[in-house]
């Protein structure tokens, strides 16, 4: 049995579910109904993952009998006669070969003559059963005359019926394990295509919410303008002051270079940590800015009808979710069905503006496009054009939105530029 891919499948699987389960344990939901919802997958995800724990640990406690019966077969010693020079002898096997009828041999070497020899019977039962049903044919083929050790050999009538007795029970044997057998396969092929199923959505998952989508409505720890750099850099610094401070502290171990004075490296190094922590607090606030902004948005009910079941109600998001083109919406969860569905309109002032001019464009772009589309969209002329005198507005949000950004990244920037700054002056 192939347990490897299975192994590895389960492996995979199981990283990426903790993962998820890891981020949802660890971050804050951003409203109530995306902690009722989060707890929901949780047990689902654990459930899940502890089953397929389950099958990993079995599926390796099966590898490795296997490889020990394996291993047994050929410690084991067995009782032969070498047909070369008749010695008998108790011997382990040198290893298996396949013979030109199919059927798989030890292959023995006499201790006496050095000889290579292989038994006349195979070496498992399923082969025994085959050979055992070949020798009967032949003894029952009148054309037929069987050679053993180069003499004609002639078979009694007990002998032939003790080769049919033992043929049947070894058909009964063989059967019955390879019905033990299918059943596993059976099982590990339906178990198989789970963990394949589940990892495929693992890779989506994780890919998304890489990509910055909120599945889960999450406070993120690292926020749409990337922070991460900065904050490595700023503990470079810390502790290069720290190396400053030591050396100002203890100049006969590790002097000043430059001949530097103490002093006027201690006011140096006075200054630079006062901008530091003044510089760590705006990097702070734009970080809750943002949360503030965020926390609004997913905080606000909205009025929505579930797509499946027609049930009107009114819910904050339950999380987030991109469609083909990569607009974000929000996700709505229906209090009767449970079924999720995303938003009619995307969530954030950037996509919302590139949606609605997308729509004008492909839908209404042309009379040609527009004729056709009044009805399938269930929409006027009239409402078309006013929906051309909104995008102006929603441009403006967009507009107002994309300055924010920009804003925050230059003041990144500039804070990155001042800390390498610095770092480089003190590494002198
Ligand atoms: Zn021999
Ligand atoms: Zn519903």
């Amino acid at each position: 049995m192939e347990y490897e891919s299975i192994i590895t499948e389960a492996e995979e699987m199981i990283v990426s579910y903790h993962f998820i389960i890891e981020l949802l344990h660890s971050s804050e939901p951003l409203n109530e109904v995306v902690k009722v919802s989060n707890e929901f997958v949780l047990k689902e995800l654990e459930g899940m993952k502890k089953e397929v724990e389950i099958t990993l640990s079995d599926a390796k406690k099966r590898q490795k009998k296997d490889w020990e019966a394996q291993e047994a077969k050929h410690k084991l010693y067995y009782n032969v006669v070498c047909p070369h020079c008749g010695t008998k002898a108790q011997l382990k096997p040198e290893q298996e070969v396949k013979q030109p009828d199919y059927l798989m041999y030890f292959l023995f070497q006499c201790r006496k003559c050095k000889k290579d020899f292989m038994p006349d019977k195979p070496n498992n039962d399923g082969d025994l059963m085959v050979w055992y049903k070949n020798l009967i044919e032949d003894i029952e083929n009148p054309y037929k005359v069987i050679i053993r050790n180069g003499q004609i050999k002639e078979y009694k009538d007990s002998e032939v019926k003790n080769f049919k007795r033992l043929q049947a029970d070894l058909v009964k044997k063989v059967n019955h394990s390879n019905h033990l057998h299918m059943e596993v396969q059976d099982a590990t092929v339906a178990l198989m295509n789970m963990i394949q199923d589940a990892n495929k959505w693992c890779v989506i998952v994780i890919k998304e919410l890489k990509d910055g989508t909120n599945i889960y409505g999450l406070i993120p720890k690292k926020f749409s303008f990337d922070f991460g750099n900065v904050i490595e850099t700023e503990q470079v610094l810390i502790g290069l002051i720290e190396t400053v401070k030591k050396r100002i502290q203890n100049p006969a171990e590790m002097p000043l270079k430059d001949g530097t004075s103490a002093e006027t490296m201690e006011e140096e190094i006075q200054k630079i940590q006062e901008l530091l922590q003044e510089r760590m607090g705006n990097r702070e606030k734009f970080l809750l800015r943002e949360e503030e902004i965020m926390k609004l948005n997913w905080n606000e009910d909205i009025a929505c009808q579930c797509m499946k079941c027609k049930t009107e109600f009114t819910s904050k998001p339950c999380g987030e979710g991109s469609n083909e083109e990569g607009f974000l919406f929000f996700m709505f969860e229906c209090p009767e069905c449970k079924d999720r569905f995303a938003d009619q309109i995307p969530n954030n002032p950037v996509d919302h503006k590139n949606f609605h001019q997308h729509i004008l464009e492909t839908k209404f772009g042309t009379e040609e496009l527009a004729q056709k589309n009044y009805e399938i969209m269930g929409t006027t002329p009239e409402r078309v054009l006013e929906g051309r005198e909104q995008l102006k507005v929603l441009q403006q949000k967009a507009n107002d939105f994309n300055k924010f950004k920009e804003e925050v990244t230059e003041s990144i920037a500039i804070h990155d530029r001042w800390l390498a700054e610095k770092i480089e002056f003190l590494k002198h």
